[in-house]
């Protein structure tokens, strides 16, 4: 049985202040029945694992570098994701493919040191509206997921997140069919690829637009485990009612 994970997406967003929504979060789930993960920016990583600590709400960061160590000056590897109290981190995000020029192999090679170091790989695909129009959605994630999932992937260190480009931010979200598509496609792959234990095992998340007025609904798609969450995580209030909708 998978368990349900709510996962948080800051992105470039908050300073020392947005701490207090962490911690209202983790004042609304004492005890979480689902998995609770916030990827506040670097820069309040630590601070994050502090005001979670002993709660049931995990953090995360939102990339690192394929190496251990070394001269790559403004990154961030995965050990030190660890050393800041990570367990888990986002890789191969729209928004990193698109300003970074990140590819699948380099996404590939990140994966692997995050796992490496510990870390849960929330490992991101999903095609622009272009490719859905074109009829090549499921060409692009096929591709994605050969190209970015590492092969030691398992139903433990690997987390999958469909985010379709077109509905990062937007307000607009796939019908439930299409997600479902998407969805039960990547189930397909990772069971052909990994074999059907770990495929089955492994975590898929959709993210995009998701709110509490529609998560429900997204969280009744089979083969979805749970939402990756920008916009509506930086409030507790909003996140509130998407966790309680899983
Ligand atoms: P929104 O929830 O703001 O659409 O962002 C989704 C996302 O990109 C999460 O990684």
């Amino acid at each position: 049985m998978r368990r349900k994970l709510a996962a948080g997406n800051w992105k470039m967003n908050g300073t020392s202040a947005a701490l207090s929504e962490l911690d209202a979060l983790a004042r609304a789930f004492p005890s979480p029945s689902v998995d609770i993960l916030i990827c506040p920016p670097t820069t309040l990583l630590h601070r994050a694992a502090e005001t979670v600590r002993n709660t049931g709400i995990t953090v995360g960061g939102q990339d690192c570098h394929p190496a251990a160590s070394g001269a790559h000056t403004g990154d961030i590897s995965a050990d030190m994701l660890v050393d800041a109290g990570a367990n888990a981190v986002i890789l191969g995000h729209s928004e990193r493919r698109e300003d970074h020029g990140e590819q699948n192999e380099s996404v590939r090679a990140k994966a692997r040191a995050a796992m490496d170091a510990g870390l849960k790989a929330i490992i991101c695909v999903g095609e622009s509206l272009e490719q859905r129009e074109a009829a090549n959605t499921l060409d692009i994630i096929g591709g994605q997921l050969s190209g970015s999932i590492p092969d030691q992937s398992t139903g433990e260190n690997l987390i999958v997140a469909y985010e379709p480009i077109w509905a990062i931010g937007t307000g607009k979200v796939p019908t439930l069919d299409e997600i479902g598509e998407v969805h039960d496609f990547i189930r397909n792959r990772l069971e052909r690829r990994f074999g059907e234990g770990v495929g089955r095992s492994v975590r898929l998340l959709y993210g995009g637009s998701v709110k509490p007025s529609n998560a429900n609904e997204i969280f009744g798609v089979s083969n979805v485990d749970g939402a990756l969450v920008g916009g509506a995580s930086l409030k507790a209030q909003d996140f509130s009612g998407i966790i309680d909708a899983l």
